[in-house]
């Protein structure tokens, strides 16, 4: 029975703050990557690509409870918490990429990497890659382009946006490609357009895993020639790590490493914080320090010895927990019973991604490609009522967003297959 809390919510939350579900469970209490809800029902989180160290951490409590009653303030006022987690993200960083500023999200670190990006090229055109999401924030959102997430992206773009077609194997222009020349021709039209308007180039940002299609790896030496051709034209190349890096990909700890390339820029937010307001920029001394012509940087809470405390204790738990070694063996596993599923279920499209960042693509058709939206959305309201949150992704909301917390069980990784096949087996 209702307690009318979902009304209130309607009635005072706005509207574009959407939940994917139309009558969402209500949830009280997370652990791991478990979530209880108010009804005494228990739910898989598959979808919660934030809490990476998993829900209810009791050793991430214990820090914020401690540095909470300790100290709170903020980096105009110096305490050891911001030089030592400055240090400690110095040091998982590539050499070269030691210079740090702390934020309280992912669109806030890409209008920041934006900024540093405008002031230290002294130009304004930046190349973005279609399909994209970069953020909420007016320049983060200058440069997202998914329709799937603002229906108006590609009419409301600023002059200083250069939209390019993205380099998807899987369907589009490019359909099968698997090496990078029609990717990059792309590239240089944009290039071409900024010559055109007599204007320089300031930068370039993609994620290194191309995420919001559902993780499909970039073709091989794809980020190698943009980089290439972005710094002959003395733009910065900016790496969007929001969602794919700090472990995400088991395989690796950063998207870039796939690509064999080290970005000018890294923007990290989500995971750090395990659900605490935390992002930040990754930069080079030089590049972070052309922001200074422009005046200074100051973020109220970004940086504060809380947010702080709780970036140092992830980090503490993803080496103690070996999580990014988990999230690379569990989602081999799970990536390998999903591709399987291929010869069972004709609409089971394709398995993108790797470690636990990974999106199962349905079709309707696999000659044509033609995206299952209808169904996804009627799959992921089946896996609801056993017991997985799972929510659609991609600019045709017909790829399941695979991205659960990175301490999943082999055990949790195996009842959602097992979920997933039942649902399937009900004849979608
Ligand atoms: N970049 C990417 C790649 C993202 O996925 C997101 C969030 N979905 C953002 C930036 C924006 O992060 P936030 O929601 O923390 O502002």
């Amino acid at each position: 029975e209702s307690d009318g809390l979902l009304e209130t919510r309607h009635a005072h939350f706005a509207k574009p703050q959407k939940n994917y579900y139309k009558t969402p469970p209500q949830i009280e209490r997370g652990f791991g990557a478990q979530m209880y809800a108010m009804d005494g029902r228990t739910y898989l989180d598959m979808v919660n690509n934030v809490a990476i160290a998993g829900h209810g951490h009791p050793r991430l409590s214990a820090a914020v409870g401690r540095q909470w009653s300790l100290l709170n303030t903020n980096s105009r006022f110096h305490y050891a918490a911001v030089a030592d987690f400055s240090k400690r993200l110095a040091d998982l960083a590539p050499e070269g990429l030691d210079t740090i500023f702390l934020v309280n999200s992912g669109s806030e670190a890409v209008d920041l990497a934006l900024r540093l990006a405008w002031a230290h090229s002294g130009a304004r055109n930046v190349i973005s890659l279609l399909e994209a999401y970069h953020g909420w924030t007016v320049a983060s959102d200058a440069v997202s382009t998914s329709i799937a997430d603002n229906p108006l992206a590609l009419t409301t773009r600023p002059a200083w946006v250069h939209p390019v077609t993205s380099p998807n194997t899987y369907r589009g222009p490019f359909r099968g490609a698997d090496s990078a020349p029609g990717y990059i021709a792309a590239v240089e039209e944009a290039l071409k357009n900024v010559d055109a308007k007599g204007e320089k180039l300031a930068g370039f940002i993609c994620e290194t895993v191309y995420g919001n299609s559902g993780g499909i790896p970039l073709p091989k030496g794809y980020l190698k020639e943009v980089y290439r051709q972005v710094h002959e034209r003395g733009g910065v190349t900016i790496a969007d790590e929001v969602q794919v890096g700090y472990g995400r990909l088991g395989h690796y700890f950063w998207g870039f490493e796939e690509q064999g390339v080290t970005p000018d820029i890294i923007t990290i937010a989500k995971g750090m914080g395990n659900g605490h307001p935390l992002g930040a920029v990754i930069t080079s001394r030089a590049i972070a320090d052309s922001l200074e012509r422009e005046g200074y940087f100051f973020s109220s809470a970004g940086g504060s010895p809380v947010s702080c405390a709780v970036g140092m204790t992830v980090l503490d738990i993803m080496r103690d927990e070996k999580l990014q070694e988990n999230a690379r063996d569990v989602g081999d596993h799970l990536k390998a019973r999903l591709e399987a599923f291929g010869q069972r279920f004709p609409i089971v499209g394709a398995v993108h991604g790797m470690g636990l960042y990974l999106g199962l693509e349905f079709v309707r058709d696999r000659a044509t490609l033609e995206p299952a939206t209808i169904e996804t959305a009627g799959i992921c309201d089946r896996l609801l009522d056993l017991g997985v949150i799972m929510q659609p992704t991609g600019d045709h909301l017909n790829v399941l967003k695979i991205k659960p917390p990175l301490c999943l069980t082999k055990e949790s990784a195996d009842f959602f297959a097992d979920m997933l096949a039942k649902v399937l087996d009900e004849g979608w």
